[in-house]
């Protein structure tokens, strides 16, 4: 929470929540990377928060963008970004929008498969890609599981498979899951990588990129490590496993650079119980996970709420989002203290909410707007 959004929230006469980003803060966290990685440049994940303000902000600076869309390259490049500046980071993407991409100039695109490696070939001939390995995701929050990128041993192959069909291999991505609290998480895939780097130089492929993905944390209740740390671990790593040839890296932050920069703000609709004798009160907000709060399935991510009754007493709430949805509940597996003063139609602030929250609210789901956001 800064003074800027407080002061904001105290002037808003509109109705309904919303969430409120603070660039100041997202200006800080770009400062921090770029400082803490000097010799990466920086593709923000557009996902985390394509907001036009969040994109031009972070264009003016200096960042390049990782896209997963034909859509989100046409909000960076309206930001500002050259087509140098991007990437097509998704490793799923329909021959048609690959060629769209390289009609628009882009030239980086990500792969983890030879189908894949054939597509770009076909649709952005000469193109530069990189080949993405799986990654375990232990000691994220938020793992990504197996859906991206292929066993290193494939990923020779699949670079191989590339540069045959007159492409350029240029290197290997990986993602070491979202909210990674643990900063020596990076090194096992920079080992993967090194041994890549090795076997294609030994088919005579020169590779020259690491992209180290994103992962960084924003700090929810748990504490997590400063930028500073990750840098110097990643670093360490890139020491140790590529000796005095360490390659060009890039990362990929998404929750670390506009987590923290954004608060919501909520309203408790109704306070109840399922019965008298109850220790558990059920405390139902006007957002929920249909609202932009999806990050809370299987109580994953787990916000800091502060309401205007902190100070008092707390008790065990299940909380819930305002939906007619059973599925809309936020926490209920592990119940959330809140004050036991706490009212119908108190406000109460969600923080660290500037990321993977705007455009995951639905449309229209019973009839809830999608939620209000401002970029101050
Ligand atoms: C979502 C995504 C990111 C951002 O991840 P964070 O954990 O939010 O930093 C980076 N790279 C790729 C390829 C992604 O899909």
């Amino acid at each position: 929470m800064t003074d800027r959004i407080r002061e904001f929230l105290r002037q808003r006469q509109d109705d309904g929540p919303c969430l409120v980003v603070d660039l100041d803060v997202v200006r800080d966290n770009y400062q921090a990377f770029a400082k803490a990685l000097p010799d990466s440049r920086v593709f923000y994940a557009v996902k985390a928060n394509p907001a036009p303000e969040v994109l031009s902000l972070l264009a003016s600076m200096g960042s390049c963008f990782d896209t997963a869309s034909v859509a989100e390259i046409e909000m960076a490049l309206a930001a500002g970004a050259t087509p140098d500046r991007i990437s097509f980071g998704n490793t799923i993407k329909k021959e048609r929008d690959v060629a769209r991409a390289h009609a628009l100039g882009v030239s980086l695109f990500a792969v983890d498969c030879q189908a894949e490696v054939e597509k770009i070939a076909r649709a952005a001939p000469g193109a530069k890609v990189f080949c993405r390995i799986l990654c375990d995701g232990a000691g994220a929050e938020w793992p990504l599981s197996r859906k991206f990128g292929c066993e290193p041993a494939m990923a020779v192959d699949v670079l191989e498979h590339a540069h045959r069909l007159g492409l350029s291999a240029h290197g290997i991505s990986f993602h070491v899951g979202s909210q990674q609290r643990n900063t020596g998480a990076w090194d096992n895939a920079l080992a993967s990588a090194a041994a890549i780097f090795r076997e294609c130089g030994d088919r005579g492929i020169a590779l020259s990129m690491v992209n180290l993905g994103g992962g960084f944390p924003t700090k929810y209740l748990k504490k997590v490590p400063a930028v500073k740390a990750y840098g110097a671990a990643i670093f360490q790593g890139l020491r140790k496993h590529f000796g005095n040839r360490i390659p060009e890296t890039i990362i990929e932050p998404g929750r670390g650079m506009v987590g923290n920069a954004g608060v919501i703000e909520a309203e408790v609709v109704l306070v109840s119980k399922k019965s008298e004798s109850d220790e558990v009160r059920w405390v139902y907000l006007d957002i929920g996970k249909f609202g932009g709060l999806a990050e809370t399935m299987d109580e994953s991510i787990r916000y800091p709420i502060k309401t205007p009754r902190d100070g008092g007493k707390v008790g065990p709430c299940v909380l819930a989002g305002p939906t007619c949805d059973s599925a809309d509940v936020l926490y209920e597996k592990q119940p959330y203290p809140l004050p036991f003063s706490l009212e119908i139609g108190d406000k109460v602030l969600i923080e660290g909410t500037g990321a993977y929250t705007s455009t995951y609210s639905s449309v229209a789901f019973n009839g809830f707007p999608p939620l209000k956001t401002y970029h101050i």
